[in-house]
């Protein structure tokens, strides 16, 4: 592998190039907001059971228990600010050459930091819906009722079952998002994949699809992933170090060929 500065040379290069980059951001990137990685040890996932989108339509027991690891997640996530890798990520739109952010994540962190085209594959946390009417309310709202004593909100205006706004295990990926996400991953000359070990789908096959049309490849990941073959350079280091760098380079037009 090259030297940290021999590859931040080489991925600005690649940036400098790139006219049409669509990023791809999983829960590594806002580790450093201080929200963990539902796969980490000691986090709020670790102590409760992931209650799935059919026991959460089946059971009341299920929706209590769902909405008691919401309640304790939101005190532990509501004051998360975007960290400079999101920062990096806005500027980079901001100055035309990012067309398209898709994210894994439910934190709300990209839009704080300014990136308007975010598209959220697994939903948001910051807003609850109704199973039924689609009504929605912002998380604050329902947050309130839980505090207030509800333990199973349902809706004010049709009484159904009221939930965070988020893709749960066992229900189907939103279908409009995964077709755009397509669309831009297809299209791109730049993909850059940040903070996903790219385990499962679609995380996986985004790397893939873009490859197959051409497109260069930077990951920024603390771990191996399966498709790190595919890319032109592989990252260990915080995604927030190697982006406000890499951000750096990019505006200080240093000749890096
Ligand atoms: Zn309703």
């Amino acid at each position: 592998m090259l030297s940290f500065e021999g590859r931040l040379k080489k991925a600005v290069t690649l940036l400098k190039s790139s006219k049409n980059i669509t990023a791809f951001t999983g829960a590594g990137i806002s580790t450093e907001s201080g929200i963990s990685d539902f796969r980490s040890k000691g986090g709020v996932w670790d102590r409760y059971r992931i209650v799935t989108y059919q026991e959460f339509i089946a059971s009341h027991d299920a929706r209590v228990e769902y909405w008691n690891m919401k309640k304790e997640l939101y005190r532990e996530i509501k004051d998360a600010k975007p960290n400079r890798a999101h920062m990096a990520l806005a500027n980079l739109e901001n100055m035309g050459k990012l067309k398209c952010l898709i994210t894994q994540n439910i934190d709300g962190l990209h839009q704080d930091s300014g990136s308007s085209n975010v598209i959220e594959l697994h939903g948001t946390n910051r807003k609850a819906v109704c199973l039924e009417c689609g009504k929605l309310w912002p998380i604050e709202e329902v947050q309130k009722w839980l505090e207030s004593g509800e333990i199973d909100p349902s809706c004010d205006t049709c009484n159904g079952y009221v939930k965070p706004a988020t893709i749960s295990f066992g229900q189907s990926m939103p279908e409009a998002e995964m077709i755009r996400a397509f669309q831009c991953v297809s299209s791109c000359d730049l993909l850059l994949m940040i903070g996903s070990s790219l385990q499962v789908e679609p995380a996986a096959s985004i790397p893939r699809e873009a490859h197959s049309k051409g497109a260069r490849l930077i990951y920024i990941n603390r771990t191996v992933t399966p498709t790190d073959n595919l890319a032109d350079v592989c990252f260990r280091e915080n995604a927030s170090q190697v982006l406000d760098e890499l951000l750096i380079l990019l505006k200080s037009g240093i000749n890096t060929t």
